[in-house]
């Protein structure tokens, strides 16, 4: 996929991250523990509280945002704040509609069954999950030909967490069977920067207000970026320092890692440049960048653009992605003196941007 990028830069998960007993110890256990996300916390406590002063399941919920923001993590905290089982799959583990009966049937009462990326799901599981979902019932074909005939099998009442991080690939009627639909929004640097001191407190790692504060920084926004980011500065800081996290052995890492002042790394500048260089800031659309940059369509749309776009880096329009007025400084080039389409400012500005030696010098990619 991202063939020249570093994974450790990605917020898809890795295998490290669950191996690692730091990671599972960094995973917040309550909602009360859990940082960032105040309007989707406070909601959730009131739908806990409620399902359980009434005795019964939660209503379904739909997580959805980029990964790597704690959707996962939230799931799993909610089964813990219900008092109830948890069970977890994802939309393309489930290959036939037999794999879902099996998990459903196999429930508890008021369990929650949690489903990752729901929007992978094939129709002919969603087809089953309908009524599973409505009804707490399942419509099971039995045999084929003329001898085939339905069964249908009472479930437990439970709770299914969804999650997805491309709200517009659910269909319709899926989308509607939930409830509670909650959007994660990339987290505050403060928010990041507590993360990241927890996280440097359970690996009993002293560290520096402004060493935390500089890994937040450059986090993406992202609390598994955050995490793994920790993780290598640490390395550095055994290794190279004298073991405490200061905000030089943290500047000095991320650099080397090619993460640059944003958080950004090569495959985004990749995808900034291609656009300033090759199509003059654009409008391009985005089967264009992906052919240019021999990357997944849905990998930039789901992994890249979302950071870039809530930067203010790039702009979405009709006709295409356009380099934003910050995307062009970023790169440490002048935005175009006619360029006043994605900013007002762009032709207005008197002093051109001086390049960024951040930028710069952290292009030519990292060590790993
Ligand atoms: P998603 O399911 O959205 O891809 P996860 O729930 O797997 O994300 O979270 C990714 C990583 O980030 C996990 O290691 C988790 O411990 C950590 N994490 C997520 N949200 C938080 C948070 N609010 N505070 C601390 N750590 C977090």
């Amino acid at each position: 996929m991202m063939s020249e990028s570093d994974p450790t830069l990605r917020p898809d998960p890795l295998p490290e991250d669950n191996r690692a007993e730091d990671d599972r110890a960094l995973r917040p256990q309550s909602l009360d523990d859990f940082t960032g996300q105040e309007e989707a916390r406070a909601n959730l406590r009131v739908f806990i509280e409620s399902a359980k002063m009434r005795g019964e399941a939660m209503d379904h919920v739909l997580f959805h945002g980029p990964p790597g923001l704690g959707k996962t993590t939230l799931a799993q905290i909610m089964a813990k704040e219900l008092g109830v089982g948890f069970r977890m799959t994802s939309g393309p583990v489930l290959a036939k509609a037999g794999d879902l009966a099996a998990i459903l049937t196999n429930l508890e009462a008021q369990d929650v069954l949690f489903i990752d990326e729901i929007h992978r799901l094939s129709p002919v599981v969603e087809e089953i999950l309908y009524p599973a979902l409505e009804d707490f019932e399942l419509d099971l074909v039995i045999g084929q030909g003329p001898a085939a005939r339905t069964m249908r099998i009472e479930l437990q009442p439970f709770t299914l967490i969804g999650a997805t991080t491309r709200l517009g690939l659910l269909t319709t009627p899926l989308r509607d069977r939930f409830g509670i639909p909650t959007r994660l929004n990339f987290y505050t640097i403060q928010e990041l920067d507590k993360i990241v001191a927890r996280g440097a407190r359970l690996a009993k790692i002293e560290a520096d207000p402004k060493g935390t504060a500089e890994i937040a920084k450059r986090a993406r926004g992202t609390p598994r970026i955050a995490g793994r980011l920790l993780r290598r500065v640490i390395d550095f800081a055994v290794v190279e320092g004298d073991g405490r996290l200061t905000q030089e052995i943290a500047d000095s890492a991320l650099t080397r890692l090619g993460v640059d002042a944003l958080g950004l790394d090569g495959a985004d500048r990749r995808y900034l440049s291609l656009i300033a260089e090759n199509y003059h800031g654009g409008p391009v659309g985005i089967e264009t960048i992906a052919a240019a940059l021999a990357e997944p369509r849905d990998a930039l749309e789901e992994v890249i653009e979302p950071y870039l776009l809530q930067q203010g880096l790039v702009a979405r329009t009709p006709r295409g992605r356009m380099l934003a007025h910050k995307g062009w400084t970023h790169l440490g080039l002048d935005a175009p003196e006619w360029d006043d389409r994605a900013s007002g400012t762009a032709s207005k500005r008197s002093d051109p941007a001086k390049p960024s030696d951040q930028a710069k010098r952290s292009d030519q990619g990292g060590l790993f």
